[in-house]
C-alpha cells in the first residue's frame, strides 16, 4: 500500500538502501529532506555528486581522496618510512584522531576472508608490497582483531619477513572483533606504543 505520493516513495526506497538507515528513518531523512529550501537540498546533492565524481584512492596509501596524493602522504612532516597498514579509511580517521602517528598508512581496503571468497588479490596488497622497495623502516599492521584482520595480518607479516623489513603488530586492548573505528583514542593509542615485533 502506497501511502504516500510515488516520488516521496522513490525518495524513501532511495535512502532505506544506505547502510544503517531503517525503513523509519528513511522515512524521517525524506520529510526532512522535503521540508527543507531548496538551497539546502540542491547543496546535499550537490555534495554527494561531487564527492562520488571527484573521489579515488591515493596514488601511494590508497586511502580516500580527491588528488592524486592525499594530504598524508603530501605532508612533508610525516615519516614516510613507517607505515601503519589498516582496512579502511575510517579506521585511518580514527587514528588520525589521537594525533599521534606521525608515520603514513596503507589502507587496505578490505581484510582477506575465506569465508567471503576476499583473497589477498583482492586487497591493495600489491601497492603494499611496491611501496616496500622504497626506504621503509618498519610497518605496524593495525587491521582489526576480528578473524578476517587477524588473518590478514599474519599473511602481511610473513609477506614482509623475508624483506628484513621490521614488522610489528599493535597490540590487543583493542578487544577481539572490535571495529577499530569504534574504539576510544586512549585505547587506539595504548595499542599503538604496546605493538609487538612479529
Ligand atoms: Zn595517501
Amino acid at each position: 500500500m502506497d501511502y504516500y505520493s510515488s516520488q516521496i516513495s522513490r525518495l524513501i526506497e532511495e535512502l532505506a538502501k544506505l547502510p544503517g538507515v531503517g525503513a523509519k528513518s528513511a522515512q524521517r531523512l525524506a520529510f526532512h529532506i522535503i521540508n527543507q529550501p531548496l538551497e539546502d537540498v540542491k547543496r546535499l546533492s550537490d555534495a554527494i555528486l561531487e564527492a562520488k565524481k571527484n573521489v579515488r584512492y591515493c596514488s601511494q596509501c590508497c586511502t580516500l581522496t580527491d588528488e592524486e596524493l592525499c594530504p598524508i602522504c603530501r605532508n612533508p612532516k610525516r615519516d614516510q618510512s613507517t607505515i601503519m597498514v589498516v582496512e579502511n579509511s575510517r579506521d585511518l580517521a580514527a587514528y588520525e584522531k589521537t594525533a599521534k602517528f606521525e608515520g603514513v598508512y596503507h589502507v587496505l581496503q578490505g581484510a582477506i576472508s575465506p569465508m567471503l571468497g576476499i583473497g589477498p588479490n583482492d586487497i591493495r596488497l600489491k601497492e603494499l608490497m611496491t611501496r616496500l622497495q622504497g626506504d621503509i623502516k618498519e610497518v605496524i599492521i593495525a587491521t582489526n582483531s576480528s578473524l578476517e584482520g587477524e588473518t590478514t595480518a599474519m599473511y602481511i607479516s610473513k609477506l614482509i619477513k623475508p624483506t628484513g623489513i621490521k614488522v610489528s603488530r599493535i597490540a590487543s586492548g583493542v578487544p577481539v572483533g572490535g571495529d577499530l573505528e569504534y574504539i576510544d583514542e586512549v585505547t587506539l593509542l595504548r595499542a599503538l606504543e604496546g605493538r609487538v615485533e612479529l
